[in-house]
């Protein structure tokens, strides 16, 4: 029992011996194969050196065994893949996997290697802080005498900067195919590269622009200093950028959104400009389409109340800086309620649409025609002038006018339908009354026109109102004015510096059977907005003529002349001068005693005509003087060009002689002119003998006024000619 256990136990030593020096064996193969492996190694590198993938110091080297485990690495490998020696050896390549490659690209680097070939690819691996890195990489299988691979080694150059060069080229090539233009012009603004959106924008080929300057696809819109302040920005800081406006191939002007950027190069100095810009029609379309929406009537077209209260408070700030007065009409259709009920909305709609072509058809083109909702409509009138009357007459007129024209029968369709207006107005200067109570007064004032009975205006301001009737009733009066015998002609005498009559201005009275002695000052502007200031100007000019030949046929007053004021629209007459030769034919007078006073207002039409017409005047031998001189548009050219006698210094200089120096100063500068120009010169309004004297001292040597006499009936001043005696100088 003893011996077979000691037996037992020997076999075992035997057996544990037996294993112990298999495994000494294997130590010992395992040592030797490692010092083989070693020394393989070296000689793999050994020979490598003279191989023809020279390694320089800079050359990446890693070994790994054919299960991929690193058994070298060099201290580039290192330092690019940020791992030390130590954590590298023994670990697993595929702890530089970056994870860029596909499955395949490995398989197929692995089948290569394994079959004993060498490998060259690009590879990126991860670095242990995490970036990626490139490496163009060689991997040589180190072959046993079976041919059979047992290392690996690689080589790699360092190649990201290549790459990300690559890449960006890639990027920007993918971006210069973008859906905005891109136009590249070098320094001196020759095409020299467009993509194709800017040949699908511009409809140029690209053969079609290279080596042009971009200018030919200009629209014509812009100013040249558009241009010329885009290149002074760009040049400054390099960059422009704003919406232009450019022509395509096929002559459409479109807008775009451009923006311009100078590329430099390292010595500072501009190489290219790159130009991108993309096609900016469907946005100012889109963008267009909400403004209209949002500020637009869809019906007629015309601005809504919310544009019109924009416009309103832009015209009261205006009016602030300007002092010009405008007005707010307020209309309303009457009875169109009744329309809409009998015969239908779209009858409606017609009308309003016709109302509305109607209104702006009466209009300046500045003024605002607006539809505030239903058949109420807002025109807004603006520069009616600095003078209260005169915009209220203006507005009266327009007013007037609208109600008039809105009046006229409506084809709607097949239907004839009748109809008219309510218009209420209110006028507005600077900002005295706050908006909205503008907009109330101008609807109070079409409700009182509601109640007239309809189809009328009426002013918010119960005096305008007053004002407005009281002129209507003159313009009605003044119709039959000659026919009734209301009219009668005045004289006031002209004096020379000996105190002698020169002659007189014949004055036109109107004595109205309600209101009495009407002035002049009034009715003829009333007379000069219609033709009837034709009728009465002819009238007073055969009256002067008259007189005239009357001293003539009585051989009196030989050098006397008489002043006959002439309005602008009827100088601007094409048979003017034709009525005048007429009248002095048929009196038989010396052309040189009749005068004609004009305003500067008759040369602002068109002065080439009014000065050929006043040349044949004078060739005639009929005198001319330019009345209330130095209140227009007086200019030194002006008084050149016109062929003219006399200028005749206004009243309201004289008036505030003695006070004001700047009109004391104004009068010597008159008269100093009227010398330059070989012109006579008279003074109007001498009511004192301290203007006369200022007037003589200065050089004004004739004279018109209360001093030495008002305008008066013939009769007396024939008396007061008498009196005076005539001058033996003609003036
Ligand atoms: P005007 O041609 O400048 O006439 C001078 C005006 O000054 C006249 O006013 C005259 O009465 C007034 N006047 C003259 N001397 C004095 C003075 O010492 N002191 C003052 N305070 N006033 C003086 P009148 O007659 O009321 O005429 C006003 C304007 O009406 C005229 O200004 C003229 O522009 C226009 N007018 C008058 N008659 C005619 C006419 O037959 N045809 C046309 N187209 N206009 C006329
Ligand atoms: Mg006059
Ligand atoms: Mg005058």
């Amino acid at each position: 029992m003893l011996e077979h256990k000691v037996n037992k136990r020997t076999s075992e030593l035997s057996d544990i011996n037996q294993k112990l020096e298999r495994k000494i064996e294997e130590k010992s193969i395992i040592e030797s194969e490692l010092r083989d492996a070693h020394e393989r190694i070296s000689n793999a590198l050994d020979s490598l050196r003279h191989h023809k993938f020279a390694l320089d110091q800079h050359a990446i080297v890693g070994v790994a065994d054919v299960k991929g485990k690193i058994l070298y690495a060099n201290d580039q490998f290192c330092a690019i893949s940020g791992f030390s020696r130590e954590e590298l050896i023994g670990n697993d390549h595929r702890i530089l996997n970056s994870g860029t490659h596909t499955k395949e690209f490995f398989r197929e680097m692995y089948r290569t290697i394994a079959s004993g070939a060498v490998w060259h690819g690009e590879l990126c691996n991860r670095s242990k802080d995490g970036n990626l890195y490139w490496v163009a990489t060689t991997i040589v299988p180190y072959l046993n005498s079976d041919r059979k691979p047992t290392e690996y080694i690689s080589m790699r150059t360092d190649i990201t900067a290549r790459k990300k060069a690559e890449e960006d080229l890639r990027v920007a090539a993918v971006a210069f195919d973008t859906s905005d233009a891109i136009m590249i012009t070098d320094s001196k603004a020759n095409i020299v590269r467009v993509n194709k959106a800017f040949q699908k924008i511009t409809g140029y080929s690209e053969e079609e622009v290279l080596g042009r300057n971009p200018r030919f696809m200009k629209s014509g819109r812009h100013p040249d200093d558009f241009y010329s302040d885009m290149w002074v920005r760009i040049k400054e800081i390099g960059y422009w950028s704003g919406d232009v406006w450019d022509k395509r191939k096929n002559g459409e002007i479109y807008p775009k959104r451009m923006s311009i950027s100078a590329v430099k190069n390292a010595d500072g100095a501009i190489t290219e400009y790159v130009a991108t810009f993309n096609d900016n029609t469907a946005q100012k379309k889109a963008e267009e389409e909400i403004h209209s929406l949002a500020f637009y009537d869809p019906l007629t077209s015309l601005p809504n109340r919310r544009l019109l209260i924009d416009r309103l408070r832009h015209a009261l700030k205006i009016s602030s800086r300007s002092h010009q007065y405008g007005a707010l009409i307020l209309l309303d259709m009457d009875k169109f309620k009744s329309l809409n009920d009998t015969m239908g909305h779209d009858y409606g709609d017609l009308m309003l649409i016709e109302v509305a072509e109607r209104l702006q058809s009466v209009v300046r083109e500045a003024d605002t025609v607006s539809r505030l909702g239903g058949d109420e409509f807002v025109v807004l009138l603006e520069d009616l002038g600095a003078e209260q009357d005169g915009a209220r007459n203006s507005a009266a007129q327009i007013s007037e006018k609208i109600r008039s024209r809105l009046s006229a029968p409506y084809l709607l369709r097949e239907y004839l339908h009748h109809s008219s207006s309510s218009v209420g107005v209110t006028l507005f200067h600077r900002d005295e009354c706050p908006m909205d109570d503008l907009v109330k007064q101008a609807d109070m004032a079409m409700y009182q026109a509601k109640e007239s009975g309809r189809n009328t205006t009426r002013f918010f301001d119960p005096s305008m109102q007053e004002a407005v009737e009281h002129r209507a009733l003159l313009e009605l009066g003044l119709r039959s004015a000659i026919s009734e015998n209301q009219l009668s002609l005045h004289y006031q005498i002209q004096v020379s510096r000996d105190h002698r009559a020169l002659g007189g201005e014949v004055l036109l009275r109107w004595n109205h059977p309600d209101f009495g002695m009407v002035s002049p000052a009034k009715f003829i502007p009333i007379a000069e907005e219609s033709a009837l200031i034709i009728e009465i100007g002819e009238w007073v000019l055969a009256g002067a003529c008259k007189q005239l030949g009357t001293w003539k046929r009585d051989g009196k007053y030989e050098k006397m002349t008489l002043s006959v004021n002439v309005s602008a629209k009827q100088f601007l007459q094409k048979d003017f001068v034709s009525i005048i030769t007429t009248l002095i034919n048929a009196n038989n007078i010396s052309p040189s005693s009749l005068k004609l006073e004009l305003t500067e207002g008759v040369a602002l039409e068109d002065v080439d005509t009014v000065i050929s017409k006043m040349q044949e005047l004078s060739t005639v031998g009929v005198q001319l003087s330019l009345d209330d001189f130095g209140t227009g548009y007086s200019s030194l050219s002006y008084l050149s060009k016109l062929p003219l006698h006399q200028i005749k210094i206004d009243q309201s200089f004289i008036r505030n002689q003695a006070t004001n120096s700047k009109d004391s100063l104004m009068i010597r500068t008159i008269i100093n002119l009227a010398s330059n120009f070989k012109l006579d010169v008279i003074a109007e309004g001498v009511e004192t003998d301290n203007q006369l004297s200022f007037l003589r001292q200065f050089g004004c040597n004739a004279y018109q006024g209360y001093l030495f006499g008002k305008p008066v009936p013939f009769d007396e001043f024939e008396n007061l000619l008498n009196q005076y005696g005539e001058s033996t100088s003609i003036q």
